[in-house]
C-alpha cells in the first residue's frame, strides 16, 4: 500500500494541478486508460502487477485509488510515485509544464493507441 508523502504546500499543489486532466498525465506516463463513466478512468495499476485493471482515477478530485494494492493520492503523488521520486518543486513543475494539450477529454472516449500518444477519437455510431 502506498499513501504518498505530501511535501509541497497546498497552495502550490493547487497551482500545479489547476486545469490538469488525467488523460494529459496518462499521455506523458504512457498509461493506457479507459473511460468508465462520469469522467472516471480505469487502468492497470502501475504500482503492482495485475492483469485486470483496478486503478481508478477521479476527474474532479484529481485523485486515484487502486482497489488492488490500495495506493492512493492526488496527481502529484501519482506522478512522483511513478518516477519513484519524492515530491520536489523543480521536478513537479517540469512535469506539469510538459503536459500536452488535449481536446475536451470529458467529451470524447479515450482510445489507447500503440506508441507515445493517446488519441481522442469520437465514438463510431
Ligand atoms: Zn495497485
Amino acid at each position: 500500500m502506498y499513501d504518498g508523502e505530501r511535501l509541497l504546500p497546498e497552495a502550490q499543489r493547487r497551482d500545479f494541478l489547476s486545469g490538469v486532466t488525467w488523460p494529459q498525465v496518462f499521455c506523458v506516463l504512457r498509461i493506457r486508460a479507459k473511460r468508465v463513466g462520469d469522467g472516471k478512468f480505469l487502468a492497470l495499476c502501475p504500482f503492482h502487477s495485475e492483469r485486470t485493471p483496478s486503478c481508478r482515477f477521479w476527474p474532479k478530485s484529481q485523485r486515484f485509488f487502486c482497489f488492488g494494492c490500495h495506493s492512493t493520492g492526488d496527481m502529484i503523488q501519482f506522478v512522483c510515485r511513478h518516477y519513484d521520486v519524492t515530491e520536489d518543486h523543480f521536478l513537479v513543475a517540469e512535469f506539469f509544464a510538459s503536459l500536452p494539450i488535449l481536446p475536451l477529454p470529458e467529451q470524447l472516449p479515450l482510445i489507447p493507441l500503440p506508441g507515445r500518444q493517446l488519441a481522442l477519437i469520437p465514438e463510431k455510431r
